[in-house]
């Protein structure tokens, strides 16, 4: 088996495009296949290297390793089709010399022209075959007016152009309603349709899995192959991918590319994870999977045909069950460059702030799904000014009316003077002894603490939150 992700390098590398570079890295990681990348670049006024480099950047980064192709090189290089230009050459001189395409000197006034009287009589347009049988006189007449040609394909009449879909099953086409379609234009650049099949072919391309969109091209690029005498390779078209609402996903729905989820702080294995997950189901309920259970367990005949749905709070599920798993210095790592950004730590921490924020980060992840949420949580941690928490001020005030509250206040105050370091642990102990020594209940002596110091009701592990405050800050809070 060996399978190939083609990008045209012409903008953001969409999740749509890293969720097809994955189905195919993941079959042919589980058929012990090779994967190759190729650059689909044709579009000249399109294509950037700065895109190319991006995608490149956002497969490495998710660890999806390619065997063969750009950069890491192979038998059937080079693998960016503007560097192929010679071997298309060679191929379309063959479909010439074999009658299956044709030059064809229509100017595009001509071609508009045929199109509106087709158009006009309520017909589906297609070329009118204007060129299909040129002498070479009448060719010769064409160039000498300062005519280029462009190739066109002959697409036989009458025949039906089928195959069976890994995902889609049985697909038929009608030939008549192709009509023959340009397959280089004429400044000698093939079309995507043609160059892919050369492609397909000479790589050696065995399973082209794709997205849908590309379904209707599918049966353009198999009378290509026709023509040339090539075996057609095993197709697989995969969903396209919409949003909750039902609509093709688009900027409307957030973020779309890998880019802006990297740097929203999103981990790669979660992605990897979700992005399995559109549109392939493994059996049983579980969710979550690292790489390499997905390359085991992956298979073409559980990706479904209907859309996938884009759902960010399962993606956020994902991503917080990965970042749980970080080490606190890779949480760290994760979460600095938002607080940076944020003003809530320096571009380059000492050590001292570094140990700081570790903590920091520590402390509130169990309240964020990925790395940009931090800054939500933290804001007490950089303010003078306890801010109450508004929709439990009822509460709040019921806690403060407490007999036993000044007593807790004023026992906890105490032991955070008689400290010489606060740390998590020592809270511990402290709060464990304020228990001890009043014979109070776990809540009656957490929540004035943590209503005294936070104003609010809720949040992070209390024993952090006082540690990171500091002494200072705890004895000023506590009044
Ligand atoms: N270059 C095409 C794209 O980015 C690839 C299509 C294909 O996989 O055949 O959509």
């Amino acid at each position: 088996m060996k399978v190939r992700f083609a990008p045209s390098p012409t903008g953001p590398f969409h999740i749509g495009g890293a969720r097809s570079a994955l189905f195919n890295y993941l079959l042919a990681r589980k058929e012990q296949g090779t994967f190759l990348l190729r650059v689909e670049d044709t579009d000249q006024a399109r294509s950037t290297r700065e895109s190319e480099e991006n995608i490149k950047a956002a497969l490495k980064w998710l660890g999806m390793d390619w065997d063969e192709g750009v950069d890491v090189g192979g038998e059937a290089g080079p693998y960016r089709q503007t560097e192929r230009l010679d071997i298309y050459e060679k191929v379309t001189q063959q479909l010439l010399e074999s009658g299956h395409a044709y030059e064809c000197y229509c100017s595009q006034e001509e071609l508009d022209a045929v199109r509106e009287e087709q158009l006009g009589r309520g017909e589906t347009p297609k070329y009118n075959g204007h060129c299909h049988h040129l002498t070479e006189e009448q060719k010769a007449a064409y160039k000498a007016e300062g005519r280029k040609p462009t190739i066109r394909l002959r697409v036989p009449l009458h025949e039906t152009v089928a195959f069976d879909d890994m995902v889609r099953g049985h697909v038929s086409f009608e030939s008549n309603g192709i009509g023959d379609f340009v397959i280089v234009k004429s400044d000698g650049i093939p079309v995507y349709n043609y160059a892919v099949v050369v492609d397909d072919h000479t790589m050696g391309i065995s399973h082209v899995i794709r997205a849908e969109e590309h379904l209707s091209n599918t049966p353009r690029q198999i009378v290509i192959y026709k023509a040339l005498g090539w075996d057609v390779p095993t197709f697989g078209h995969i969903s396209l991918i919409m949003g909750k609402d039902g609509k093709k996903m688009s900027k409307r729905h957030g973020a779309t590319s890998v880019e802006q989820y990297r740097e929203l702080g999103y981990l790669p294995e979660a992605i990897v994870n979700f992005l399995a997950l559109l549109g392939w189901a493994p059996e049983g309920e579980e969710e979550l999977f690292t790489k390499e259970e997905l390359c085991q367990k992956f298979s073409m005949d559980r990706v479904a045909k209907n859309p996938a749905v884009f759902d960010i709070d399962k993606l956020n599920y994902i991503n917080f069950n990965y970042m749980k798993q970080l080490t606190p210095e890779a949480l760290y790592e994760l979460c600095l460059p938002h607080l940076v950004k944020a003003g809530y730590a320096s571009e380059s921490p000492s050590a001292e702030e570094q140990a700081w924020l570790t903590m920091l980060c520590t402390c509130v992840k169990d309240h964020i799904s990925y790395g940009a949420q931090i800054v939500d949580e933290v804001g007490m941690f950089f303010q003078d000014d306890i801010l109450e928490d508004a929709e439990h001020a009822e509460e709040i005030a019921t806690v403060k009316a407490e007999e036993s509250y000044p007593t807790v206040i004023g026992a906890f105050k105490e032991k955070i003077e008689a400290m010489d370091e606060i740390t998590p642990d020592a809270v511990k102990a402290a709060i464990k002894a304020i228990m001890k020594e009043t014979g109070l209940k776990g809540k009656f002596v957490f929540m004035p603490i943590r209503i005294a110091t936070t104003g609010q009701m809720h949040g992070p592990d209390l024993n952090y939150i006082i540690t990171l405050f500091g002494k200072e800050k705890v004895l000023r809070r506590l009044g």
